[in-house]
């Protein structure tokens, strides 16, 4: 079997479709094309028949009721309701949030608004494994703290967060605990009751679905959690979210979570072999760190720092033979070095040589082996360039 080139190791940036995803949705845009709101014909019964069997399927896969789950256009707009709305109905005005400085800008920003319109925010710092301290997270808890948002895995490390732990934190003292589970949901199990969540958002495009269809979970009871619309017109949703529904994309989200809650368990021992042959393979060139190695992690995502090597030089050179990306997708744009990275105490240097590769539904063995004879020869021949350069010197 011969390999489409570059092998595709950026997952935790976007999933492609599914094909069945693909081949449910199609029918929506075209003979299936009725307005899930019109009440008075079959077109518009038929996508609000569709639109509750998909609302259906995507709180089965994180143990809601499907009347928790407000639609949005993705996980950055279910992110930006739920701090917003959660700050602008809080009735006691209290204004205190507390995250972690590793999480998504999603989250990152929407808190800079939130401080830029008279609110606190508290960033905590992780540990040099990714993970916040529970105890500095307690710490940090004034009276005036209303929401708690810290993310369920990290998009750049797959550091899994205990989650159960900081809601029962928030829970013991009538906290908010909303968590961005873009990279959790679909992967790993993900229960809103077992979990203790208040508030959830994900994204279709990061499980096999569209992109541009997301939903923010908010629980009915214990407690009741009510919301500020952000985007005003019509009250669908709930009041929480006005528009004409995304039918297709909709649709398409819901099989995507149907095809992830029949796989997860399968998928991830499939993954984790994949990622560990990957790590496996990769440490025997030697002075490679795989970062958050020992924390919980998401089975499918590794991020390692080579040393010894010029990380611009590797992209340049691997791209033709993988698609990978050095710390975030977002911030790879502004050529930043990855604040996850930094907050978890690696130098800048090392972080020019740091990298994210995360596998998927569509890798396989071959992929691998490729990626990881692609990566040896490129390393090996970096530190041997380096080594001559250093004799010449001398
Ligand atoms: C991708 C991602 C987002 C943004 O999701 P969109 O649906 O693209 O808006 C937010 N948070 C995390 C952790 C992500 O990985």
């Amino acid at each position: 079997m011969s390999l489409n080139l570059p092998v595709y190791l950026d997952n935790n940036a976007t999933t492609p479709m599914d094909p069945k995803v693909l081949e449910e949705m199609l029918p929506y845009f075209s003979e299936k094309f009725g307005n899930a709101a019109s009440r008075t014909h079959a077109y518009g019964w038929e996508a609000e028949e569709a639109v509750d069997i998909a609302r259906e399927n995507i709180a089965g896969l994180i143990g809601s009721h499907p009347q928790e789950i407000v639609f949005t256009s993705g996980a950055t707009e279910a992110v930006n309701l739920a701090i917003k709305g959660a700050w602008q109905n809080d009735p006691e005005k209290k204004g205190h949030i507390i995250t972690i400085i590793t999480e998504h800008k999603a989250v990152l920003d929407t808190c800079k608004h939130i401080e830029n319109v008279g609110g606190s925010v508290t960033y905590l710092p992780v540990q040099s494994n990714g993970l916040v301290d529970l105890k500095v997270l307690e710490k940090a808890i004034t009276p005036d703290t209303f929401l708690i948002a810290v993310m369920y895995a990290n998009n750049e490390t797959g550091v899994i967060q205990p989650i159960k732990e900081i809601s029962d934190i928030a829970k013991a003292r009538g906290i908010l605990f909303f968590t961005d589970a873009t990279q959790a949901v679909g992967k790993i199990p993900v229960n809103v009751q077992t979990d203790g969540i208040d508030m959830l958002a994900f994204s279709a495009h990061k499980l096999y679905g569209p992109k541009g269809v997301g939903a923010l979970y908010v629980r009915k009871k214990n407690p009741t959690v009510t919301l500020t619309a952000q985007i005003d017109g019509g009250g669908h949703e709930r009041n929480m979210r006005s528009g004409t529904l995304n039918v297709p994309g909709i649709v398409a989200f819901g099989k995507a979570c149907e095809i992830c809650a029949e796989k997860i368990t399968s998928e991830n021992e499939r993954l984790g072999v994949l990622r560990d042959s990957f790590e496996k393979q990769i440490l025997e060139l030697d002075n490679i760190d795989i970062n958050a190695g020992h924390a919980p992690r998401l089975p499918h995502a590794t991020n390692i720092s080579f040393h010894d090597i010029d990380g611009e030089k590797m992209i340049f050179e691997a791209g033709s033979d993988i698609a990978f990306s050095r710390s975030s997708a977002c911030t790879s744009a502004t050529l930043e070095p990855s604040y996850v990275l930094k907050a978890m105490g690696l130098s800048n240097e090392l972080i020019h040589n740091t990298f994210r590769f995360s596998f998927g539904r569509f890798s396989t063995e071959q992929q691998v082996d490729h990626a990881v004879k692609v990566i040896s020869k490129i390393v090996k021949e970096h530190r041997s360039e380096r080594n001559y350069g250093h004799h010449k010197v001398i």
